[in-house]
């Protein structure tokens, strides 16, 4: 048989990401019969690792769904057979070509010399090193290993620059040797099962695209919060801060998901284009309209926990913010007027990722009138969990059964866990087998990822400059009273986790 074959080589597979996502995720997709028949994973790196030790590595980090244990084991040895490592210097061409030659020798190996022509080998790496990294990798993997029949891609991650400038510099180079549709940048949080949700529900149900605008929604609240610091790996992360790592790319992007206009078709161009013009419809940003922060130690039961300053790896006296929360306006018909909050933070007393939408008080509400309700707990609020412990659920005012006329809230409560079984899938692995289809629906278009940076560099300059010192918050609490203060200047709560949420769910 003829047919294709797919390279992938992970780029950078002695670290972290390498080890935590991108093999487990590529082996799920093996177990799932995802992948092409004829497959082979690379691992590239400068470490010194033969085969054997690689798929030693990877074995450990290796996981079965929940749900379908069966022949695990036996599928896990069968994928690790089809793993390999080759290790090089990142600006080398010399070692690029050993990888190719070394692809080469799996590509045909189950096809006789005479057929071979016929064989299309597909190839995609994916840059899981240092961002520094990206051009040296590109410009050998496309000159010295780039397939010569098939297509060749490449998966990118964050950080893509650090401002509209540096951003724009690295798209320039990348493009010195791959056009734009060879380049995959990854958001992860696009992969996530709730945000392509997002589309299906507002597009799918008569019930809520219609309500979809200023006119009924209040506003609408992107929150991202983790319950740990930078704990020693904080190195990276001072040089970008959380506006840059969490809110210009991941809250953004659910954002404009959030609040496009209905595309075309689901084609990858006519979604792209919707957020696009959702993201340079955005008013510019505001110092005024930005509250950051950043977590102090703090001792709670005899246990201390360490302030961002504390880890190692961070500058002393650094200003980079741990949190940040803003207000974004959108200049269109549909949302004039609607603030849109982001509050992304680390070090707080949750972890979580969600999308609020409060909704606008019902107009001469009956039971407002008659029996006095309290006007804020009474309008509803769509909320949708996307980690951890995903659901959708909407805030609904309820009668208490009972005799009397008592109205309380409850929740049409759609958790994911009680009504699906399956295993939710990591988002690296929608990303990766769309990757090698070549869907390029859940990646970041150049011009996109030039209008995220457009909207935020302006403000993260003046941040930088006027050196804007950070409103400090206990590690472990609910982050910089200035959020609060933000937020109520435009008549809005954040909205939260109450006891009364917890006991619906
Ligand atoms: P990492 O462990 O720091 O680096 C990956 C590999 O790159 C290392 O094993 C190392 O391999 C090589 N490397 C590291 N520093 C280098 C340097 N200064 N010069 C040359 N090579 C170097 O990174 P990671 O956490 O796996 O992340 C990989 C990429 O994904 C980064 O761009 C990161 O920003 C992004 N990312 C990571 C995460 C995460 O959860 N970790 C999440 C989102 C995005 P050798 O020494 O063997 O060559």
């Amino acid at each position: 048989e003829k047919g294709s074959t797919v390279s992938i080589t992970v780029v950078g597979a002695s670290g972290d990401l390498a080890k935590k996502k991108i093999f487990p995720a590529l082996f799920a997709l093996y177990y799932e019969d995802c992948l092409p028949k004829h497959f082979t994973v690379f691992g590239y790196a400068r470490s010194k690792m033969t085969d054997v030790e690689l798929r030693d590595m990877v074995s450990r980090t290796l996981t079965c769904r929940i749900d379908k244990r069966e022949n695990c084991s036996e599928k896990m040895d069968q994928f690790l057979k089809r793993c390999f490592y080759h290790s090089g210097q990142y600006d080398s061409e010399e070692n690029f070509k050993e990888l190719a030659k070394k692809m080469k020798e799996q590509e045909f190996e189950d096809v006789p010399l005479l057929m071979q022509d016929g064989r299309i080998s597909n190839r995609l790496f994916y840059l899981s090193v240092p961002p520094n990294i990206f051009i040296d990798v590109v410009k050998c993997a496309s000159t010295s290993a780039s397939s010569a029949n098939g297509w060749t891609r490449v998966i990118v991650e964050k950080p893509f620059g650090r401002d509209f400038e540096s951003s724009a510099a690295l798209t320039r180079s990348l493009k010195e040797y791959l056009v734009e549709d060879q380049i995959f940048r990854i958001d992860h949080y696009l992969g996530k099962e709730l945000v392509e949700n997002l589309s299906v529900l507002r597009f799918s149900n008569l019930i809520f695209e219609p309500l979809w605008s200023r006119q009924y929604i209040r506003n609408v609240q992107f929150i991202f919060s983790e319950d740990f610091g930078t704990e020693g790996r904080g190195g990276y992360f001072d040089n970008y801060g959380i506006i840059r790592d969490i809110m210009q790319n991941h809250l953004l992007q659910m954002l404009a998901l959030f609040a496009m206009e209905t595309p075309v078709t689901l084609e990858a161009e006519d979604i792209r284009n919707e957020k696009v013009k959702v993201l340079r419809s955005m008013k510019p940003l505001q110092l005024e309209n930005m509250v950051i922060g950043q977590y102090k130690g703090h001792t709670k039961g005899g246990v201390t926990y360490p302030a961002y300053t504390d880890d190692k790896t961070v500058p002393k006296g650094s200003l980079t913010p741990t949190f940040a929360a803003t207000a974004l306006f959108i200049n269109n018909a549909r949302w004039d007027g609607v603030p849109f909050l982001m509050k992304a933070g680390k070090a707080l007393h949750t972890k979580r990722a969600e999308i609020r939408v409060q909704f606008r008080h019902v107009p001469g509400n009956l039971y407002n009138r008659s029996f006095g309700t309290d006007l804020d707990r009474a309008t509803n609020e769509l909320v949708i969990r996307v980690q951890p412990d995903e659901a959708i659920y909407l805030k609904i005012n309820n009668k208490v059964p009972g005799l009397g006329m008592r109205l309380d809230r409850s929740n049409l409560n759609l958790h994911y866990a009680a009504r699906y079984k399956n295993e939710i899938p990591d988002a690296y692995e929608r990303l990766l087998l769309d990757a090698i289809e070549g869907e390029r629906r859940l990646f970041i278009r150049s011009d996109e990822l030039d209008a995220a940076w457009s909207l935020f560099t302006p403000l993260l300059k003046e941040i930088e400059e006027k050196k804007i010192i950070p409103e400090y918050y206990p590690y472990g609490s609910r982050g910089p009273v200035g959020a609060h203060y933000l937020a109520a200047r435009y008549n809005v709560r954040w909205g939260d986790i109450s006891a009364a949420e917890h006991h619906h769910e």
